[in-house]
């Protein structure tokens, strides 16, 4: 038996076999690279995307289905195409990614061929957007490795947030990463998805641990390679005393003095809302609904937002449900919309300035979320905001949304609360004259921390932030006093809200909910029920 240790990314026990995954690369938005690399990168995404139709090709042929595979092997020479290739490298040399220079390249030879006359012709535009599809996914990372069909614990350098979404379906036990952030939206995706996981390993684990058995404990940030008897029982009783808490569910979030603390969930797909029902969260105060972006190759048309929001409402059968207008930019890079490249995504174009700097996309996304708000509570949240005028001129499409609605017939709740996220120091310094424009307001911890201390969150484990430093609690303080002041709800949808031992601070500046990964609704809900809410604000 060997012991490894890391870092936390995600709580719980996983006792299973080591898949390795070979490295992807993140959609960037960063500084642009040189051209060499910006070629050499399309080089490999399109060797990667060739392997990816040959192998398909080859098991279409294995199971007998001749059509397919010549299909995948027509596109597999469109991947080489003379003239594709050639405008893919001219754009490259012309300033732009790769990324971005595939996307032209692609939509313009997809555009020459729907124009022709010849309808066998026509319908190769399909194809090659296909094929450029595919190499977007390539080039921001979604490798296609065949998900295994056992259950396994994924060894990787590293997880991109989209590949973490992909393995949603995967009999995925835990995650192990050589590098990886706690505070990164992998950890908070694993997090959600229940899944534990351990970062930090650095060199101790790598291709050469794939199929070794282990034992990952995401809540002591360790791994057991080759576990022995008393670590298996170990983890039995473990497994044990996690089912105790099931005891928990239907009773009231509240100290035993009667002090009311609503704990809800943050999720990042409707799939996610079971976990939500079975650890009894009173809602989902958070839906990061940019989750849903990242995994679309075309930005998504309102009926399927519709019907992914309208799932997540009817699910919740009543229980609230907070949406977040898509969160992007930063360590959340979207083929979907190539940006310009930027010096420092964290300070860039993100959050509710990309929003407003979208306005098509941003006008369907308020539709289909007006849409679902006719079958149960809905409230819209506001990312990254730092001025009243972004959440007026929110609230001035929104209404435009509402009229257009209206006038089409459409059921909405004209009421549907607005909140702000408070996550600047921005935010919390002119937090009162926010909570003059707001609903409510929802401490977003994570970037919180990260803005106020400038330390970055992505930082690999080990630089992590303290995110416990008093400048952080004396900044919540600020949002939560400013709030009450204006008569609004606040709520704490950070990470920080998952640590039972910071219930005392939140309960003593009138924090009214808490939003967690559902795996966490449950151990927060007995902390709770076990303290005397006088006594923990004045002790
Ligand atoms: C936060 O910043 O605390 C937050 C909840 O939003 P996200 O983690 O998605 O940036
Ligand atoms: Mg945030």
């Amino acid at each position: 038996m060997r012991r490894v240790r890391g870092t936390g990314g995600a709580p719980g026990v996983a006792l299973g076999r080591f898949r390795w995954q070979a490295a992807q690369t993140q959609h960037r938005n960063s500084a642009a690279q040189s051209p060499q690399q910006e070629l050499s990168d399309f080089a490999r995404a399109q060797q990667q995307v060739a392997q990816e139709l040959q192998g398909l090709a080859d098991a279409c042929r294995r199971e007998g289905r001749g059509e397919a595979a010549a299909l995948l092997e027509v596109h597999a020479l469109l991947l080489a195409d003379e003239d594709f290739v050639a405008a893919v490298h001219a754009g490259i040399a012309a300033g732009a990614d790769a990324a971005q220079a595939v996307q032209a390249a692609g939509e313009a030879m997809a555009a020459q061929l729907a124009a022709l006359e010849d309808d066998y012709l026509q319908a190769r535009a399909g194809d090659v957007r296909d094929v450029a599809g595919r190499l977007l996914d390539a080039l921001a990372g979604r490798t296609a490795d065949a998900v295994p069909e056992e259950p396994f614990i994924l060894v990787a350098e590293d997880l991109l947030p989209s590949a973490c979404i992909r393995l949603r379906d995967a009999p995925l036990l835990g995650i192990a990463l050589q590098g990886g952030s706690p505070l990164g939206h992998t950890a908070i995706l694993a997090r959600g998805m229940g899944i534990p996981a351990v970062f930090g390993l650095g060199e101790a684990i790598g291709p050469d641990c794939d199929g070794q058995e282990a034992l990952l404990d995401g809540g002591q940030g360790e791994l057991l390679l080759d576990p022995d008897d008393a670590a298996r029982a170990a983890f039995r009783a473990q497994q044990e005393s996690a089912g105790n808490l099931a005891a928990l569910r239907g009773l009231p979030d509240e100290t035993r003095d009667g002090r009311r603390l609503d704990i809800l969930c943050s999720i990042a797909a409707p799939q996610d809302c079971r976990a939500v029902l079975e650890n009894d969260g009173r809602g989902v105060g958070l839906l990061r609904s940019e989750m849903f972006f990242l995994t679309c190759g075309t930005p998504p048309e309102e009926e399927q937002q519709l019907r992914a929001y309208g799932e997540v409402v009817r699910q919740m059968a009543g229980r609230r449900v907070v949406i977040r207008l898509m969160d992007m930019g930063a360590d959340k890079q979207a083929a979907l919309l190539p940006l310009p490249p930027e010096e420092n995504p964290a300070l860039g174009l993100r959050g509710v300035r990309l929003c407003l700097a979208q306005p098509q996309m941003l006008h369907t996304q308020l539709r289909a979320i007006c849409r679902a708000s006719a079958e149960g509570p809905v409230a819209l949240l506001l990312p990254m905001v730092t001025s009243p005028e972004e959440v007026r001129a929110c609230r001035d499409r929104l209404q435009e949304v509402q009229v257009e609605l209206r006038r089409e017939g459409f059921a909405f709740d004209a009421q549907m609360e607005v909140g702000v996220m408070i996550e600047t120091p921005a935010a919390v310094l002119i937090a009162p004259e926010l909570a003059q424009a707001a609903d409510f307001f929802s401490i977003g911890t994570n970037d919180l921390a990260q803005y106020i201390l400038a330390c970055d969150r992505q930082a690999p484990s080990g630089r992590q932030m303290d995110a416990h430093h008093p400048a952080v609690f004396r900044a919540m303080r600020m949002a939560a006093e400013a709030a009450h002041g204006a008569g609004i709800r606040v709520g704490v949808c950070g990470e920080m809200g998952t640590d039972a031992a910071l219930l005392p601070f939140l309960l003593e500046i009138g924090v009214d909910e808490v939003t967690v990964p559902p795996s966490a609704v449950l151990p927060l809900r007995g902390a709770l029920r076990e303290m005397d809410a006088k006594r923990a604000c004045n002790p």
